[in-house]
């Protein structure tokens, strides 16, 4: 049995996980967590039988204490004190944003094997957050889709000569806005942006989907986890979603990864690895999609593609600058507090404003996400 921890239970990815555990008999919940949605939380710990769970916002975690009579940890060390206490095997962190960066942190200092779905850990932090988890020996298992699927490809090279893997592709399905010119952006509606063409997820991640800043978190995720510079790193649109990475090699072969888009399998990869497990999916059926496609990315009117790339190329703080603004002004355009292209602008305009460190720490990262996100905020109250 191993032994699990979900934080983020309540979320798109949360969810997902918790359908692959209630049908896996190797997989034991020890505990959950959420920011503040407590009765769907108490429902999965019942569901679960999980006894302890940690719950962000202090006033829906008093609700849960009256209404359970399990454990419900809150406060700033909630996570460290969940986490400690469940001694799991695997902590699949699905928090999203930079809230998820201290979670990542806890498990790894623990040397606890860590499956991660929250890539604005590696984006944050993550050169720190590779090397914690090589001084600890704890393994991390990427949950994101490209990712999950480059982790497999480069994994069959392994006792390959050092170059043999020349460059790293990552698909992008161009959101639900490909094709558009940059003027066509102005007055998109919050419904449209969400409207995803074909991955169901979280408000954040769909809205990044839409700006095609995910894909830029994406590669430097994909520099931080495989070590790859960012000029062998290449996105490419493919609007079926159905290649979800490739590799290049030396030889002049590539070799691509491919399936349905659906979650549950680069989940289900991380919870069970070293073993595959069997997921009840359609297999692929290439007569019936008949043909694949590839574009170019087209940058003027998906700026903040080129936004990350530059901050990952920058380096230091200046990823966790972009993040942090990026957070803000996802945020104002799901509450309707600004229009789609000024999400771009105000990353661009905070980076400008941003000192940006070489060398940092985790204290450092927490201060300049802090930092970042009063100036993003600024910068809304200026555009508006
Ligand atoms: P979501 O918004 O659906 O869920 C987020 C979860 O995080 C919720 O359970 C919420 O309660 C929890 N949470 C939020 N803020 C928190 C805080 N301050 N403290 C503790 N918990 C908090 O998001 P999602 O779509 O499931 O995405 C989760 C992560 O996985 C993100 O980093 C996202 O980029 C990544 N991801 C998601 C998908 C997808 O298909 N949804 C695909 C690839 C990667
Ligand atoms: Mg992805």
């Amino acid at each position: 049995m191993r032994r699990l921890v979900i934080l983020g239970s309540t979320g798109s990815i949360g969810e997902q996980a918790l359908e692959l555990v209630a049908a896996a008999d190797d997989l034991e919940l020890v505990a959950i967590s959420a920011e503040r949605r407590w009765e769907r939380l108490i429902a999965q710990a019942q569901q679960h039988g999980v006894r302890r769970v940690a719950i962000a916002d202090e006033q829906s975690a008093q609700l849960a204490r009256a209404a359970w009579d399990g454990e419900v940890l809150s406060g700033p060390e909630a996570l460290a004190e969940l986490i400690v206490a469940a001694e799991p095997d695997l902590v699949l962190n699905a928090i999203v944003g930079s809230a998820g960066l201290a979670a990542t942190v806890i498990t790894l200092s623990e040397g606890i094997d860590l499956a991660l779905a929250n890539k604005e850990s590696l984006v944050v932090g993550g050169e720190l957050v590779i090397e914690l988890a090589a001084a600890t020996g704890a393994r991390l298992l990427p949950v994101d889709s490209e990712h999950s699927a480059l982790y497999q490809l480069i994994a069959s090279e392994n006792g390959q000569p050092p170059g043999t893997i020349e460059r790293l592709t990552l698909t992008a399905s161009g959101g639900p806005f490909r094709g558009r010119r940059r003027e066509d952006l102005e007055a998109v509606t919050v419904e449209e942006a969400l409207d995803h063409p074909t991955w169901q997820m979280g408000g954040k991640i769909s809205i990044d989907s839409a700006t095609l800043m995910n894909k830029g978190l994406e590669l430097i995720e994909a520099h931080q986890l495989f070590g790859v510079a960012y000029n062998d790193l290449e996105v490419v649109v493919h609007p079926q979603s159905i290649v979800h990475a490739m590799i290049s090699l030396a030889d002049g072969s590539s070799l691509a990864h491919l399936g349905y888009p659906d979650m549950k399998v680069p989940i289900a990869y991380a919870l069970h690895w070293p073993q595959r497990t069997k997921l009840e999916l359609a297999p692929l059926d290439l007569e019936q999609l008949g043909s694949l496609n590839f574009e170019a990315v087209d940058n003027e009117a998906f700026p903040c593609l080129s936004l990350a790339l530059a901050a990952g190329r920058e380096g230091g703080t200046a990823p966790c600058v972009l993040n942090a603004a990026n957070e803000v002004a996802v945020a104002a355009f799901l509450d309707r507090r600004c229009a789609f292209l000024q999400i771009a602008e105000v990353i661009e305009a905070t980076l400008s404003d941003a000192e940006i460190m070489q060398s940092y720490s985790f204290e450092t990262l927490i201060d300049a996400d802090r930092a970042a996100r009063a100036t993003a905020a600024e910068h809304l109250v200026t555009l508006a």
